[in-house]
């Protein structure tokens, strides 16, 4: 079981300096073009400078947003899909702040120039069509703020999120004229030209990477469903078959976003592992009954619906690995991709082990398959069911009633000198995790998948 090596974890520096260097960018522009000078000749200038500053520091941040989200391969790669999400939801509140700072001193900073009141300046800018359609920008960034609040999130159907999001492209558009016609800054010359290309290239890449290249690939693949399995309680496998399947890119342990094509089903999209080491023949997922969604994909999709889908995306793969020993985590549908990555490792007989964790027996999918593999790859399995064992503070434990073990490293001793690699839903996941992090694991050596963004 050879290491494959430090990861991607100098290309993530790279990344980082990247995102932080990016915002300076625009304030170049704004220096070249006097903004400093104007800023101290008045106190009007002054706060009109802050307010343009903090526009363009915001905007910086909603490129960055944009990228964070197109799928690009590169920061899928090195950052993974659900971190590359999670710090793309992290910057919303500042760009959305940065936004709404920049009108209300700009509006501040023209009054006062003009010897007008806040309104009745906003009233001659709302005159001129760029800065109404910008304020029609910020307005529909504020409904998708709202929307994105951790206690609406949590209330409104994915769906219904998921179309609210949209509209961030919508705001971003419409606030796109008065970036060039209104202030200095990229009125004209290189600076106008290199902003321009910005929202060409990010365009471009949006485009490219969440629409066309997935259309691309459903009408390359014509990937179709097969079978419709249960393999353990409120849990269905989908066989799918396909053309060419051999270059669909797929990783063990990766996944996909999932629209089968039939009558209540095309709707909603989903993200669901692959469950089976890719052979380049077919593709299965295994999806657990969570919600109104996966109940309808449960019980409605039927052999021969054709499916669309997204991807691959995810870091939960064995190109992760950096050491030679490795304990893989799958939590009640998180092992799903377990069992993908287990029939990928190449195994030395007790260099790895495998721990599922389910409520009963009757939960673990693909029960027998799982024993096989672990018995012909010579991987540990250990099966963990039962109810989350309680603390006497009363907090839940990971573990289970009745185990003997009392943490991750009595599962696993050589944990120390291992990749761990998680996978499933909420806080065990994330318990686990912490018991890695305490029993020393680096987080370079931590590969964990989240079940939701
Ligand atoms: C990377 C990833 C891989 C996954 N792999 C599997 C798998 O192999 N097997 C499996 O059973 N489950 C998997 N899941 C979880 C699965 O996607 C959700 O359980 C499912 O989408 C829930 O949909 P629902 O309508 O049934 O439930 P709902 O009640 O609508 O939602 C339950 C939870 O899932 C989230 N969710 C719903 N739809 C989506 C969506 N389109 N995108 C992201 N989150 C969504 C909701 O925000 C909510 O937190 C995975 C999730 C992620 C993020």
């Amino acid at each position: 079981l050879a290491p494959r090596g430090r990861g991607p974890a100098r290309a993530r520096g790279v990344l980082t300096v990247l995102a932080w260097v990016w915002p300076a960018v625009p304030v170049v522009a704004w220096l070249a073009t006097g903004g400093l000078s104007q800023a101290a000749s008045s106190p009007a200038g002054l706060l009109t400078g802050a307010g343009i500053l903090s526009g363009l520091v915001a905007t910086a941040i909603v490129v960055e947003m944009l990228w964070l989200a197109a799928r690009v391969p590169a920061v899928e790669r090195v950052l993974g899909h659900d971190r590359a999400l999670r710090i793309h939801a992290s910057l919303g509140k500042p760009a959305f702040l940065g936004l709404v700072f920049h009108g209300l001193f700009v509006v501040a900073g023209y009054a006062l120039a003009d010897g007008l009141t806040w309104w009745g300046e906003f009233g001659q800018l709302w005159a001129t069509n760029d800065a109404a359609l910008a304020v029609v920008g910020l307005l529909l960034l504020a409904v998708v703020a709202a929307s994105s609040v951790a206690m609406a999130r949590a209330r409104l159907p994915h769906e219904v999120w998921f179309g609210i999001h949209l509209l961030t492209y919508v705001a971003v558009a419409v606030s796109l004229p008065h970036q060039f016609t209104m202030g200095e800054v990229f009125a004209s010359g290189l600076a106008a030209a290199g902003w321009l290309a910005v929202w060409v290239v990010t365009a471009f890449v949006v485009l490219t990477y969440r629409v066309f290249l997935p259309l691309f690939a459903t009408l390359e693949h014509r990937l179709v469903v097969t079978a419709v399995t249960p393999v353990a309680r409120d849990t269905v496998a989908i066989d799918m078959s396909g053309r060419r399947l051999d270059r669909i890119g797929l990783e063990a342990g990766q996944f996909f976003t999932w629209r089968f094509l039939a009558p209540g089903l095309w709707w909603h999209g989903h993200p669901f592992s692959v469950s089976a080491t890719p052979d380049g023949q077919r593709v299965r997922i295994t999806i657990r009954r969570s919600g109104a969604g996966t109940d309808l994909i449960a019980t409605r999709l039927r052999p021969g619906t054709p499916v669309l889908f997204a991807g691959p995306y995810g870091v939960f793969t064995e190109r992760m690995r950096t050491t030679d020993r490795v304990v893989l985590v799958g939590v009640g549908s998180g092992i799903a991709p377990v069992l993908s990555l287990m029939g990928d490792l190449p195994v030395r007989p007790g260099a790895a082990t495998a721990i599922v964790r389910a409520g009963s027996v009757e939960e673990i999918p693909h029960r027998a398959e799982l024993h096989t593999l672990a018995a012909t790859r010579g991987v540990r399995l250990i099966e963990l069911v039962g109810s989350r064992r309680r603390h006497a503070d009363g907090s839940a434990s990971w573990l289970p009633e009745g185990a003997r073990a009392t943490s991750l490293r009595d599962l696993a001793p050589d944990l120390a000198d291992a990749d761990l690699y998680v996978c499933g839903p909420g806080p065990v996941r994330e318990q686990v995790v912490g018991e890695a992090l305490v029993a020393g694991l680096p987080p370079a050596r931590i590969h964990a998948e989240a079940f939701a963004w």
